[in-house]
């Protein structure tokens, strides 16, 4: 009898030990023993007794022996559940993944990529990463009106950013005679009707259950109009080869929608058609012909996965796997494309990596790095609950990824030039990465002269630490600040709770301008920052910031995150 306690005892010491990689606890152990084993609750002085000796038994044990003898003596408690499987940062499992994955990135053509965007390309990336497989690009470029000839380039540009492992492109432009066949072929099976009805008669008609006339059409009578449809025999607006999907079907977007149409007011930029197919027709062919086997998207597009299925129905394919992860909002920047064309247009937002819209380009101009937007991205995750996207959290990974190459320096915003009485000429030597020497300094000379953000020279601030200097008394004759030295030492600065503040010698500086969401920033920084362009430094007491430009005029920053 004791035996089995003991054996049970030691099983879920050693669990603990193995999930928590120290010493087990004996209130866990107990807890977790009466717990699942009530049978023992009646011998709770024995229990603390014995639950004394394994602990001395596990702690001695090393890890790969505590999990040896976990295996070895209770295998089922080495099952993680769950929850645990999935820590933050770690997406859970695909169903039938474990012989690879094809997956693919279907973005429309019609402005670059943003940050609502990057959640669909980072997923489907990540899991091919971790399954194997193809990833296919796919550029969904069947309506002529949402294509912005530009956006081809920048999809790519952007994808290339992403760093993602796209192993084909697949333009659907290219694929018009291909869908063509397959609209044939659907019709053949029954699936889809030539409707030449008033749209708003159709409308009314489908509202109510009711099949419109066109629905009775026989498959050659079908086939005859649909030949007429690629003749031009029809304008744009009078004719649309619709699925016959499920008139009774309670949500009135599966009822017969249409799949094809005919457009001749809007020119493709690529190609020359009169007769365009529609997304969810092009969509359900090619994932059924590019093989792809899990398809990630978003839960806007639930109803277009139940369109899609009855075009799979009818032609006998299996459906991917589909997931469709919940809405998430984002604030603070803008993501509409169209709202972004017009705003360009206009002149209000100097490009697409204008700062205050939400594209992939404008994150990158900040210094926002691709990486950090996947580990943000990767931590939300799949799941259904509608999220707002937290900027906080892509700055922490951010920041996670760029600290470490940050080179500090002074950016002084809103300057006032000041001498300082006293006080010995001498060289400031200012490291270029806090508490690592390896990475030297920046040589500031002081000469009598330095210039200090404005707002800082306060009533009540009587002593400030200009930073790596010295420290400097503050008084004030007539509203006027009067500086003057007062020592070097760090402690009495602290005592004395003195800000510790930026600044730079008035004879060496560069005018700087820091863009920020809310606003520029005008001042001048150290001559340093010069060699900087296209990195990422630390302003101290700023922030990071990426050196976006600097010419003769000077520099310029664009802010990205405390
Ligand atoms: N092109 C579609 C979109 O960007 C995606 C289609 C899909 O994921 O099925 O919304």
């Amino acid at each position: 009898m004791t035996e089995d306690l003991l054996q049970v005892l030691r099983a879920y010491a050693l669990q603990n030990a193995v999930r928590h990689g120290d010493a087990p606890k004996a209130g866990a152990i107990v807890g977790a023993v009466m717990g699942k084993h009530p049978e023992f609750r009646s011998r709770a002085k024995e229990v603390s007794a014995l639950v004394r000796q394994v602990i001395e038994e596990v702690a001695a044990l090393s890890p790969e022996d505590r999990l040896r003898m976990l295996e070895a003596i209770a295998p089922e408690l080495l099952v993680v559940p769950e929850k645990q499987a999935t820590r933050k940062g770690e997406l859970p499992p695909l169903k039938n993944a474990e012989r690879g994955v094809v997956m693919r990135f279907a973005p429309n053509p019609s402005g670059p990529l943003h940050l609502g965007h990057a959640r669909a390309a980072m997923l489907n990336d990540a899991y091919l990463k971790r399954y194997g497989g193809r990833y296919i690009l796919r550029i969904e470029d069947t309506d002529p009106k949402r294509v912005d000839p530009d956006a081809y380039r920048m999809v790519q540009e952007d994808i290339a950013w992403m760093n993602l492992g796209i192993t084909e492109i697949v333009y659907q432009s290219d694929r018009f005679d291909l869908y063509y066949q397959y609209a044939v072929k659907l019709i053949e099976l029954g699936g889809a009707y030539v409707c030449t009805c008033d749209n708003d008669r159709f409308r009314e008609l489908r509202r109510a259950k009711k099949p419109c006339p066109c629905r009775g059409h026989t498959v050659e009578e079908n086939l005859n109009l649909w030949e007429q449809m690629l003749d031009g025999t029809f304008a744009e607006g009078e004719v649309s080869l619709r699925v016959r999907a499920d008139l009774e079907h309670p949500d009135p977007a599966m009822r017969d929608y249409p799949i094809f149409r005919v457009l001749t007011s809007t020119l493709h930029p690529r190609i020359e058609a009169t007769v365009y197919p529609l997304m969810n027709f092009t969509v359900a062919v090619d994932d059924h012909l590019l093989g792809v086997t899990h398809v990630i998207r978003g839960k806007d597009h639930i109803a277009n996965t139940g369109r899609q299925r009855y075009i799979f129905d009818y032609f006998g394919w299996t459906v991917p796997e589909y997931i469709h992860y919940g809405r998430m909002g984002i604030e603070g920047v803008v993501l509409s494309t169209s709202e972004m064309h017009v705003g360009i247009d206009a002149g209000t937002y100097s490009g697409w990596d204008d700062i205050r819209l939400g594209t992939l380009r404008a994150l990158a101009r900040r210094g926002i790095t691709a990486e950090a937007v996947r580990n943000a991205m990767v931590a939300i995750g799949t799941g259904d609950t509608d999220i707002s996207f937290s900027w906080e959290n892509l700055y922490a990974e951010n920041k996670a990824v760029i600290d470490h190459d940050a080179d500090r320096y002074f950016f002084v915003p809103g300057p006032v030039t000041l001498p300082i009485s006293g006080a010995p000429a001498t060289v400031a030597e200012a490291a270029l990465y806090p508490n690592d020497s390896a990475r030297g300094t920046r040589s500031l000379a002081f000469n009598g002269t330095v210039i200090l953000p404005a707002a800082e020279i306060r009533p009540e601030v009587t002593m400030l630490r200009l930073k790596d200097l010295f420290n400097v008394s503050i008084s004030f004759e007539d509203g006027v600040p009067h500086l003057a030295y007062a020592g070097d030492s760090l402690a009495e600065a602290r005592a004395a709770k003195a800000p510790i503040v930026q600044w730079l010698p008035n004879e060496a500086k560069v005018p700087c301008l820091l863009h920020q969401q809310q606003g520029d920033q005008s001042g001048f920084c150290e001559p340093g920052v010069r060699q900087k362009q296209g990195t990422v430094v630390q302003f101290e007491r700023i922030g990071f910031v990426r050196i976006d430009a600097v010419t003769s005029a000077g520099v310029t920053a664009y802010f990205a995150h405390r």
